[in-house]
């Protein structure tokens, strides 16, 4: 009996890892968004830790942050940047969370001394995950990570299945993506490895109703007509989503292909075509650059532009509605420590930004990096940890606190960035930072007021130090302006310089809240005066 009529869609993935599930997700919900239906997203991860918050973003690329503070999967990055939602600490869950649900459940004696198994407890309890991540919307896409195959995916591919039965056949789709790899030996595409991976779910109770195939060139019709009689699913709900040059060609790929139109036939949703002319523009900038900006970002996960996922992306959106084409240069902070180097590398780029991150390695490279943004004048933007660089390198070299540092690398000296009680870098390690939206408050006459064109904003945090407020007087009457401040709790959130044409650090990721179709403005104010920076350069050459 269906419970509701609430619709939904699960995408799972076959053959290999890493096919762009997220993206593909993120992709179908743009669509169906704008074809009027409310949706959410749910990611469901079947590895044992409970969130991602603790896993090394060079194993397992960035952590994202939500609104009401939840770090989870990056693919959640994905969903909220093709669409409008603000996902929640509901949109993300693990096989570790679920099982720690359950083993609590079972400590407190919920279970009533019954034996406590995968099938109904665990199942169960995805099940009631999926319902509570669909929240208000009529429509949820669930993807399951991994690979179909793969040992800790069967609880999930077993709870959906039970879920399409309680829910009714229907109101479910399952969406299979599979790789079709190209076998150069043999000169041609195959379809084998996907008519396994079919075979795989077929075995376990899932019969696909649509197979999205993926390929890094055209995929001939007779191989797709052979996924669809081998895999029994018809030859029209076989969907390809080939190699493109920039993601944001994915959706409108899909549509071009009748894909959005297919889901919502096949789930008996009649809504109108839907509006993608923002997509469309978007696309349209991309290919028409107007000049060419290099951006130099000073980190030390230099060679993992992963762990940097969403700052790649808010610095690619800002790009775009500038009409320029951005080349990101990643230096290792560490070569910048060799002063001699400072100059040779950073001379070419027409923005400097420090990223956020954890630990002391390479950060006197980022502080050399500053002074030089700072004194040549070339637009600079620190996030985070960047930002508390900023300051110390501002300390340092212009307010005569020459012993200035931070508490996360030292006790000794001024310590003017440090830790808030109950951030101490001694607590349990996840669960001790400032995580989540907090407001900020920015101050008139500033530019980032400007930038913003408003005074209250609310941006994402995750860190556990804050700039030490017992130095802040030193530090504003040396002439470091404090533009951003969270009231409640007397922060500072943003600082800038005012005699430079783009000198901005703020404590909170901007980037988890940049969209293609949205830039956020600090982004778009940091490309904007590197683009002007491009220009004076290619005059200047010119002359
Ligand atoms: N390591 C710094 C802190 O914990 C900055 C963190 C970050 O950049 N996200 O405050």
């Amino acid at each position: 009996m269906a419970k509701n009529n609430k619709k939904y869609i699960f995408i799972t993935g076959g053959v290999v890892s890493s096919l762009g599930k997220g993206l593909a997700s993120a992709s179908i919900a743009a669509l169906l968004e704008r074809r009027g239906i409310k949706v959410n997203l749910l990611k469901m991860d079947p590895y044992i830790n409970v969130d991602p918050g603790t896993m090394s973003p060079t194993q397992h690329g960035e952590v994202f942050v939500t609104d009401d503070g939840a770090e989870t999967d990056l693919d959640l990055g994905h969903y909220e940047r093709f669409t409008s939602l603000t996902l929640t600490k509901t949109s993300n869950f693990t096989t570790g969370r679920v099982y720690l649900q359950v083993i609590e459940n079972e400590r407190e004696g919920k279970y009533l001394g019954k034996t406590v198994q995968v099938v109904p407890h665990i199942t169960d309890e995805i099940k009631r995950r999926i319902h509570l991540a669909t929240q208000e919307a009529d429509l949820l896409l669930g993807e399951i990570g991994g690979t179909v195959g793969d040992i800790e995916s069967l609880p999930f591919l077993e709870a959906i299945r039970q879920f399409a039965g309680d829910v009714g056949k229907e109101n479910v789709l399952f969406i299979h993506l599979v790789l079709i790899p190209y076998i150069s030996a043999a000169g041609e595409l195959k379809s084998k490895p996907a008519q396994h991976s079919v075979k795989e779910l077929r075995e376990i109770g899932l019969y696909p109703d649509i197979i999205l195939c993926r390929s890094d060139r055209e995929i001939d019709k007779s191989i797709l007509e052979k996924i669809s009689l081998f895999c029994n699913v018809s030859k029209h709900n076989v969907f390809h989503s080939i190699d493109v040059d920039t993601i944001y060609k994915v959706p409108l790929e899909f549509h071009k292909q009748g894909f959005d139109e297919k889901i919502t036939e096949l789930l008996g949703m009649w809504t109108g075509r839907p509006s993608i002319q923002d997509l469309e523009k978007v696309v349209y900038n991309y290919e028409n650059p107007l000049r060419k900006i290099r951006i130099g970002i000073v980190g030390k996960y230099t060679e993992l532009i992963e762990s940097y996922k969403s700052l790649d992306e808010a610095m690619r959106h800002a790009a775009i509605a500038n009409q320029v084409k951005l080349q990101n240069i990643y230096i290792d902070a560490e070569d910048l420590e060799n002063k001699d180097e400072v100059e040779k590398i950073l001379s070419n780029v027409h923005g400097i930004l420090v990223p956020g991150g954890f630990g002391q390695r390479g950060t006197e490279g980022k502080i050399l990096a500053v002074k030089y943004a700072r004194e040549n004048k070339i637009p600079f933007f620190g996030i985070c940890l960047g930002m508390q660089l900023a300051m110390i390198e501002f300390a340092r070299n212009i307010a005569g606190i020459k012993d200035a540092n931070s508490e996360e690398f030292t006790q000794d000296g001024s310590l003017i960035v440090h830790y808030m009680k109950g951030q101490s870098k001694d607590g349990v390690k996840g669960g001790t930072m400032r995580l989540g939206a907090y407001n900020c408050h920015l101050v008139d006459g500033t530019n980032v007021k400007r930038i913003y064109g408003d005074a209250n904003i609310s941006e994402r945090h995750r860190h556990r130090l804050e700039v030490n407020n017992d130095y802040l007087n030193k530090l504003k009457e040396a002439g470091i302006v404090v533009s951003g401040i969270n009231k409640d709790l007397n922060l500072v959130e943003v600082i800038e310089l005012p005699d430079h044409p783009h000198f901005i650090g703020c404590q909170y990721h901007p980037e988890f809240k940049s969209k293609p179709f949205c830039p956020h403005p600090l982004f778009y104010s940091f490309i904007k005066s590197a683009d002007q920076l491009a220009v004076s350069k290619e005059n200047e050459e010119r002359l």
